[in-house]
């Protein structure tokens, strides 16, 4: 039998209502015996290091959770982390980063409505959390949610309220899961690691465009930013209007990176196809995320930063978890 660590963060899968909505408050331990099938396949402990909505998980979390895996990481042989959804995609993306090449699973989970609701969706994913986890097969760091197993760096949340709240962007689910068991689509390779990393830095600002935007913007984004990852149409540009170039160019200029990425949810960015986009290849440190998720995108950068600091062009560029195809 597998020896698997449950880490409870909160979320709607433990929350319960107050007089202004739900909020977390269920604790690990009842989570686990409103699923009494997940001790038949293993044996688990809890730990809760934070229980919050995940609207309010920061990239600090990330840290604290890589940090409790990393502690915990040879005494156990799997990890399931239960997780609000708002921001479980950007949770995984950034597991991925700070712990690569895991041969252990690190498995994220959570519900659209709470355990304690007879008509929910988080016993089941939180069984099927467990049975992945204990497959001999599972490794690296995934979401399993709606009986699917998504790689974590390319999963979104794509929808609000109905059970199979979670896609795999332009990458097939790794697995599907039957009876308790996964059935694998796409095997990874062989683990090299774990490797953990210690370092974000949270100075990444997402500048969605909407027509008609100022680019006065940019007079915070110079002052307070590290990395700009611009959130454009279609397969990606700037507008012509309003001087955005040549405060690209300034932004880019002063030694920092901007990573153009597209608002359309599939087939990601393609920056040279039109003049829009074009005329802004030649800046230095003006990358583009191709068909990499936001989630990942947002994450990369902050886990490259504080380790290339601007020139972080190779790097990024480089495939982790299939992050960038
Ligand atoms: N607001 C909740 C959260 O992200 C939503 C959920 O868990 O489904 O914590």
């Amino acid at each position: 039998m597998k020896n698997i660590l449950l880490i409870a963060t909160g979320g709607t899968i433990a929350s319960k209502p107050t007089q202004q909505g739900l909020a977390p408050s269920i604790t690990p331990a009842e989570l686990l015996s409103s699923v009494p099938e997940i001790a038949e396949a293993a044996r688990v402990a809890e730990v809760q290091p934070f229980n919050l909505d995940s609207t309010n998980i920061r990239p600090a979390h990330w840290l604290e959770l890589a940090r409790v895996i990393e502690e915990n990481y040879a005494a156990y042989d799997g990890f399931v982390v239960t997780h609000g959804t708002d921001t479980m995609a950007y949770t995984a993306a950034a597991l991925s980063y700070l712990i690569q090449g895991s041969p252990k699973p690190i498995v994220l989970t959570g519900s659209q409505r709470s355990v304690y609701l007879r008509d929910t969706d988080a016993r089941r994913n939180l069984a099927d959390a467990f049975f992945y986890c204990a497959d001999d097969a599972a490794a690296g760091v995934h979401i399993v949610f709606d009986g699917n197993v998504i790689l974590g760096t390319r999963a979104k949340k794509t929808r609000t309220k109905s059970f199979n709240a979670f896609s795999s962007i332009d990458f097939p689910d790794i697995a599907v899961m039957r009876d308790g068991k996964p059935f694998y689509y796409v095997r990874e390779e062989a683990p090299k690691g774990p490797v953990f990393y210690h370092a974000l830095d949270e100075h990444v600002f997402v500048l969605k465009l909407i027509p008609g935007l100022s680019a006065e913007i940019f007079d915070y984004l110079d002052a307070h930013c590290s990395a700009l990852v611009v959130e454009s149409f279609g397969t990606g540009g700037l507008p012509d209007y309003g001087g955005f170039t040549e405060r690209l160019e300034r932004f880019v200029r002063s030694g920092r990176t901007a990573v153009f990425t597209t608002q359309v949810e599939r087939e990601g960015s393609a920056l040279d196809k039109y003049e829009v986009g074009g005329r802004l290849k030649g800046l230095p440190r003006v990358l583009e995320a191709r068909s990499m998720t936001l989630e990942a995108t947002v994450a990369k950068l902050m886990w490259l930063l504080p380790q290339c600091g601007g020139d972080i062009a190779e790097r990024f560029y480089a495939p982790v978890c299939f992050d960038i195809l």
